[in-house]
């Protein structure tokens, strides 16, 4: 290295100017505002951030370390930069940061350090004051085609509306709430916070259980000079629905797989088909039953056109039509619904 003049901060010798250690004297490695704010909802203990707010589901010392690091500006060409936080609290609502750093100065080893005051601020925050002042925007009325829902249609509706609540709030939804879900005659209203929430619901119920949606909306006031609406989001189910046995015209027996669209798809319990009931078909079936009320019985003979099967109320032996698809044969369990001259033998699943 050639050495052409004297630092003027030191007199020690250097190549120009400034030398590094008086160089390194000369520069802000951290700057630190005195004073943050962290503000935080003490109901949820969502915070805010950016004039938004967010969930957060971190306790509050790890928010304020959060928010100290976030104020602190490091100098750009500090290499390998480290930085500890120590958060410690000195009141209520007062927290002391005392952040610490390290680093490379042109190769040279270099620190600092600063001090932070972190404030805590509750305010309730907008979902929590919503939630409290009985807020709602939509209800999602969930009904079906001339029946009630069932049992089991009603609990996997609830964790429908539940799973979609929390993916919801995840992606930003502040209003994905669930104020309520009352059971109605025939069904059920759910309640809640978010119209676009409530549609998600509805779409997340018609992919599930088919059927059909139908939205409108009422004004229910104003506020601050814009009008209020609440929508109200009906999915009707269809009538028919999964494991239903029915005969339609001319004495098909069919049992019920699903749907696609508006139209329910069916298994032929004769041919092993796939058949589609249009919505006025499916309203005109006579329902048999429904696989969850099957009884398990066994083949006793069988030869090319009937199956002689065990009658599970009588245990008298009963003669069936032999379905075309349908491989058993005698000593085999099956399936069936009904009794007597109504005895339907299902198809395995
Ligand atoms: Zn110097
Ligand atoms: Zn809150």
């Amino acid at each position: 290295m050639k050495l052409s003049s004297l630092c003027p901060g030191c007199g020690s010798p250097t190549v120009e100017g400034l030398c590094k250690r008086c160089r390194l004297e000369s520069t802000t490695l951290l700057s630190c505002p005195p004073r943050v704010e962290v503000i935080s909802c003490p109901v949820c203990g969502a915070q805010r951030l950016q004039g938004r707010w967010q969930p957060a589901d971190r306790p509050v010392e790890v928010l304020v370390s959060e928010a100290a690091e976030r104020s602190v500006e490091i100098y750009r060409d500090l290499a390998n930069p480290q930085v500890t936080l120590t958060v410690s609290k000195r009141g209520a609502t007062r927290y002391i940061a005392e952040v610490e750093l390290i680093g490379e100065f042109e190769g040279m080893p270099a620190e600092d350090r600063c001090t932070i005051a972190v404030d805590l601020r509750y305010e309730t925050c907008d979902r929590c004051s919503k939630m409290a002042g009985r807020y709602y925007e939509a209800v999602v009325q969930l009904r079906a085609r001339g029946r009630s829902l069932s049992p089991q249609e009603i609990e996997e509706c609830e964790k429908i509306v539940l799973s979609q609540a929390e993916k919801s709030l995840e992606k930003g939804d502040r209003l994905a709430f669930v104020r309520e879900m009352k059971p109605v005659r025939g069904g059920v209203d759910i309640v809640v916070g978010s119209t676009q929430m409530g549609r998600l619901i509805a779409r997340s119920i018609l992919d599930r259980f088919g059927g059909r949606m139908r939205e409108s909306y009422k004004q229910v006031g104003a506020k601050n000079g814009k009008e209020l609406y609440r929508t109200n989001i009906l999915v009707r189910f269809p009538r028919l629905r999964d494991g239903d046995v029915v005969v339609v015209a001319r004495g098909t027996v069919l049992e019920v797989r699903g749907y696609g669209g508006k139209r329910t798809l069916c298994l032929s319990l004769m041919d092993g088909g796939r058949v589609f009931l249009s919505e006025e078909e499916a309203d005109a079936a006579r329902l048999l039953g429904n696989r969850s009320d099957s009884q398990k019985t066994v083949v006793v003979a069988m030869d090319e056109a009937v199956l002689e099967i065990l009658d599970p109320l009588s245990y008298k032996t009963i003669s069936v039509t032999r379905p075309g698809h349908l491989e058993v044969g005698p000593g085999d369990e099956v399936e069936v619904i009904g009794s007597g001259d109504d005895l339907v033998l299902l198809a395995p699943l």
